[in-house]
């Protein structure tokens, strides 16, 4: 049982919405999902820390293994399904086809996976996760890092 006395009090506080999809919108086009104006990346998947232009702190993210997965399950549909659709038109062998859908799959996962690793962090932004909200985040306090 919980000693209501000593148990550690969380600050509840009404935070105003956030608009989910512009907010996933503006990180999908590379940019901060709070002003819209700062980059959100300063290397190919590695986001800012704070946004040049308003400050927003960009290290609270966790987009993980998100980002990634979505790829694959986004691309492993489009080249399996194109594969499995072209087949009765085209009388290729093996190779030809991964000479095919081997590009296509680099290409494609190569330029989606930017664009969805910053619309998850508009994601979180905008839903005030993992310290958007200003407060912190519990895996930090429970093991101790990011
Ligand atoms: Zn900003």
């Amino acid at each position: 049982m919980v000693d209501q006395e000593t148990a550690p009090v969380r600050a509840r506080t009404i935070r105003p919405p956030r608009d989910l999809w512009r907010s996933i919108a503006k990180g999908w086009s590379g940019r901060c999902p709070h002003c819209a104006e700062g980059k959100l990346f300063r290397a190919f998947l590695k986001p800012v820390d704070t946004c040049s232009a308003c400050g927003e702190e960009m290290h609270h993210h966790r987009a993980d293994d998100l980002p990634p997965y979505l790829v694959i399950f986004i691309v492993g549909h489009i080249v399996v399904a194109g594969y499995m659709l072209s087949e009765p038109f085209v009388d290729w062998n093996s190779w030809q086809h991964l000479a095919l859908w081997i590009p296509v799959t680099l290409v494609m996962a190569l330029t989606m996976i930017q664009p969805i690793k910053g619309a998850v962090i508009g994601l979180q932004w905008a839903n005030y996760m993992h310290g958007f909200g200003g407060d912190e985040d519990d895996a930090v306090e429970i093991y101790g890092g990011r």
